[in-house]
């Protein structure tokens, strides 16, 4: 029986909310299993404490459960040394890290290489250097939505100090090529950040094969709780490093007019970290990795087929949907509108041409309908503004499945969408 047939059980949410409660909301953050919810609990109704402060027991407990999180997220990633990885709060946390503190060596005229898909936490942080007149600059996409590798070599120059893309688009799904850009990169003298919020919980990752410098991702978007994620740095890049916030914990030694700072990882984690989210987010790694990496992301794989043949199969009027149609290439987000919703200035060079835009339904409509049909979706332009500007819309719906779907709830999508559109048609 292939695992997710039955997977749900180990999700109380499922339990509790019903059988027609279909989430399809992963890509935001995802649900949580018993283990995790239950690590938590154990660790605030047995161990808990605060780390590295206590010269007692219980201390050196929470202590040790701490550091052996950190390392079992590490082997998770293929990185070879626990010190490599920084708990933060998210990737969001992670990229304004790298921003602050790489982005202080930077000068006026050195450049950052972005690709056009990056969600808004791998374009903002870097928009405050611009205060200093470090240049921006986005590799585009392809019309089938994936990255226009010709156009991001072109953008490369001898003044890009960074590269930093996204390994998974959150609105089309695709995969990027991460170890070749991270080639160019090199190659170039740049430093290499991927972006791994929605390639973490979704495939195997690897860090070493990348070969990257940095990668950041979030517990909660991998089973996790929310308010933990993971900066992944070489340690000797992180080494050399400032840190990024100053308080307690990050320091050797404080004197009234300086101070001297502690061992990486410690040097990134100031005050008290999230104890209960680390060991929480380690459950979620055990989780995961009995399931199988390679399972998972097959299973996410075999979603998005059955998504492309409901997708003509039901023949949905004005339904147009975005990214590679090709599922190895891409992970199990699905992006969409119906009647396709363009920025005013595109509906009116139409109108002026005389086409019609058929039934359209604003992604929040389709939302708030599907939404009275038990299945949950997101609508807007998913922290991706750039991105959506570029495909021409305004904002998009979009489903997003993780292991605990199933081809049912992929049936129900696409039901409930029918509906819609004969709501909005009459
Ligand atoms: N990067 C990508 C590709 C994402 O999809 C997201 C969240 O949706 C983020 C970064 C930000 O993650 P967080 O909100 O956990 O910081």
């Amino acid at each position: 029986m292939p695992f997710w047939e039955r997977i749900k059980e180990d999700f109380p949410i499922f339990h509790n909310l019903g059988e027609n409660f279909t989430y399809l909301d992963s890509a935001a953050t995802s649900q949580k299993p018993y283990s995790v919810i239950n690590a938590l609990s154990d660790f605030y109704s047995r161990h808990n404490s605060n780390v590295h402060r206590g010269i007692y027991r219980l201390s050196e407990e929470a202590t040790d459960l701490y550091g052996r999180s950190r390392e079992n997220v590490s082997r998770f990633i293929g990185s070879s040394d626990p010190r490599q990885i920084v708990f933060v709060r998210n990737t969001t946390e992670a990229l304004n890290l790298l921003a602050y503190s790489l982005g202080h060596d930077l000068v006026e005229g050195d450049e950052i290489l972005l690709t056009i898909m990056e969600h808004h936490s791998n374009i903002v942080p870097w928009q405050f250097l611009q205060e200093k007149g470090v240049r921006i600059k986005y590799a585009d996409i392809r019309e089938d939505g994936t990255l226009d590798m010709d156009d991001l070599a072109s953008k490369i120059s001898p003044r890009t100090k960074i590269v930093s893309v996204t390994h998974v688009s959150n609105v089309l799904g695709t995969i990027n090529p991460v170890a070749e850009i991270g080639r160019i990169a090199h190659d170039n003298g740049s430093i290499f950040i991927v972006d791994g919020a929605q390639s973490v919980p979704h495939m195997p990752v690897d860090v070493g094969r990348i070969g990257c410098d940095f990668m950041a991702f979030s517990g909660h978007k991998m089973l996790g709780p929310t308010g933990i994620g993971c900066l992944y740095g070489r340690i000797d890049l992180l080494e050399k490093m400032r840190p990024f916030m100053g308080g307690g914990e990050m320091i050797r030694e404080v004197y009234t007019d300086h101070s001297t700072w502690a061992d990486v990882p410690e040097k990134f984690e100031a005050g008290t970290p999230d104890i209960a989210g680390a060991i929480g987010l380690s459950a979620a790694v055990d989780y995961l990795r009995n399931l199988g990496m390679e399972n998972v992301r097959d299973h996410g794989r075999e979603l998005m087929r059955i998504t492309f043949s409901l997708e003509s199969e039901a023949g949905i009027p004005g339904l147009i949907s975005y990214g590679p149609r090709n599922p190895d290439i891409r992970g199990p987000v699905y992006a969409f509108n119906i009647g396709s919703i363009h920025p005013m200035s595109v509906e009116e060079s139409l109108a002026d041409r005389g086409v019609g835009l058929g039934t359209v339904v604003h992604p929040h409509d389709v939302a708030s309908t599907l939404d009275g049909k038990g299945v949950a979706v997101r609508s807007g332009h998913h922290c991706a503004m750039p991105l959506t500007h570029r495909i021409n819309a305004v904002a998009t719906s979009r489903a997003s499945y993780y292991i605990y779907n199933t081809p049912e709830d992929v049936r129900r999508l696409f039901h409930s969408l029918e509906h819609t559109v004969k709501v909005y048609s009459r």
